[in-house]
């Protein structure tokens, strides 16, 4: 515990963690189901094209979300250009700015050009408002992100997307496990795209899905993500290698079994995180509706910097000195990195949402690798911190907050 200013690592006490607390942490489930697993696939040397483990992987996937097909790959970018090429969009497609850079790069790679829309100040998913008016002649497709887990407001996205004639896309690399109006999320607009990536809360170590009901885009998706073989000798398409292997498949079908503990973990640190902030000045913790199913995997800080007199990025300082490393996820937002940045320098001017945002949020960790005990510590850090933020604020000279604390560490 924290009593005095000198006690906090930045002013030189002694880290409240000997380790380091990272943000996505992966979630990893039963051990001997997995080995056995393993033991199995080099009994059938079998290790990819569209072996048994990915084709059971795809069967329970598309179950759980209730879709007609799930294409398992090798990644959620993959998985996200692919589906975008299948999908045939091309000229302008809108998007948020604020979202993993991913989202913008599958676009920008087949030179389609990503337009950053702004993001509403509720659910900061793309502003249904701002979207409309952005729609040019060029326009074929709008990708909504659910970000942190939170849907879009697909009904609005779904009816604009059919009065303008274009696709409609998801970026669903949050949104695993989670539901919509009570439908899970991957069923809706023409196809969504998971990510399970080994910092997503669920994980294939690396790997990705579209998941649809269009069996034809389906059929589409299968042939590009092998080379457009069609048969043995046969090529009918152009493709890539989006193949998922059978090793992330059998992580993936092992995590599964595990989905409702993940999710148990998860919804323990929220409320635990919720009910330690709840009595600090200038801090909210972005909602997570529970109502519907969510998996809780994002639990994101927003400041107040006018209560908390401490700035985001001060926060984060302090807690990196405690090992806890903070991430100020999805900063700056895409418009303010390349090649974005130089294509449109002036793109913030009409993201006045996003720039907001992206300068007041802050990731902490949660998942199977924390508990609540730590959750404790880390609230402690904050709220002493900001009961003291006058002080603090004296101590923490520029040069400090420029100077890299933690060795090797850099705040990106
Ligand atoms: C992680 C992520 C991706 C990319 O997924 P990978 O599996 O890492 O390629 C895409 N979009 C968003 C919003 C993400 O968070």
């Amino acid at each position: 515990m924290k009593t005095r200013l000198d006690d906090l690592a930045v002013f030189g006490g002694l880290p409240e963690f000997q380790e380091k607390l990272h943000v996505g942490r992966p979630n990893i489930g039963n051990r001997e189901r997995l080995l056995d697993r393993v033991n199995l696939m080099l009994d059938r040397k079998w290790l990819t094209n569209n072996g048994p483990f990915v084709q059971e992987f795809e069967r329970r996937v598309a179950d759980l979300v209730g879709v007609k097909h799930c294409i398992a790959m090798c990644n959620g970018t993959v998985a996200l250009e692919i589906a975008i090429r299948a999908l045939d969009l091309k000229g302008e497609v809108i998007l948020p700015s604020l979202t993993f850079i991913a989202s913008a790069h599958a676009l920008q790679w087949q030179e389609i050009t990503p337009v950053f829309c702004d993001v509403d100040p509720e659910t900061y998913t793309l502003d249904t408002l701002c979207l409309e008016r952005m729609i040019t002649p060029r326009t074929t497709g709008i990708i909504g992100v659910h970000l942190w887990g939170r849907p879009c407001q697909i009904e609005a996205l779904e009816g604009i997307a059919s009065k303008h004639g274009l696709k409609l896309m998801f970026d669903a690399a949050h949104g695993f496990g989670g539901s919509y109006k009570g439908k899970m999320i991957g069923g809706f607009g023409n196809a969504e795209v998971f990510s399970f990536h080994a910092t997503k809360f669920f994980n294939t170590t690396e790997g990705g899905a579209v998941v649809t009901n269009d069996d034809e885009l389906a059929t589409k998706i299968r042939l590009m993500k092998n080379f457009g073989f069609y048969g043995m000798d046969n090529v009918i398409y152009i493709g890539t290698n989006g193949k998922m292997n059978e090793f992330s498949a059998l992580m993936g079908l092992t995590n599964l079994e595990s989905l409702e503990h993940f999710v148990k973990i998860n919804k323990t640190n929220y409320l635990c995180y919720s009910d330690e902030l709840k009595a600090v000045p200038g801090i909210k913790l972005i909602h997570h509706d529970l109502r519907e199913k969510c998996n809780c995997q994002y639990i994101v800080l927003e400041f107040d910097e006018s209560l908390t007199i401490l700035s985001r990025d001060e926060i984060a300082h302090i807690l990196h000195a405690e090992n806890v490393l903070a991430r100020r996820y999805f900063y700056p937002g895409c418009h303010r990195m390349e090649p974005y940045k130089s294509y449109f320098p002036h793109s913030g001017l009409v993201l006045p949402e996003t720039e907001k945002i992206v300068k007041k949020v802050l990731s902490l960790p949660t998942g199977t690798a924390i508990e609540p005990q730590d959750i404790k510590k880390i609230c402690h850090i904050i709220s002493f911190a900001i009961q003291n933020a006058s002080d603090i604020k004296g101590k923490l000279t520029e040069y400090d907050l420029k100077r890299e604390l933690i060795p090797g560490f850099r705040m990106t």
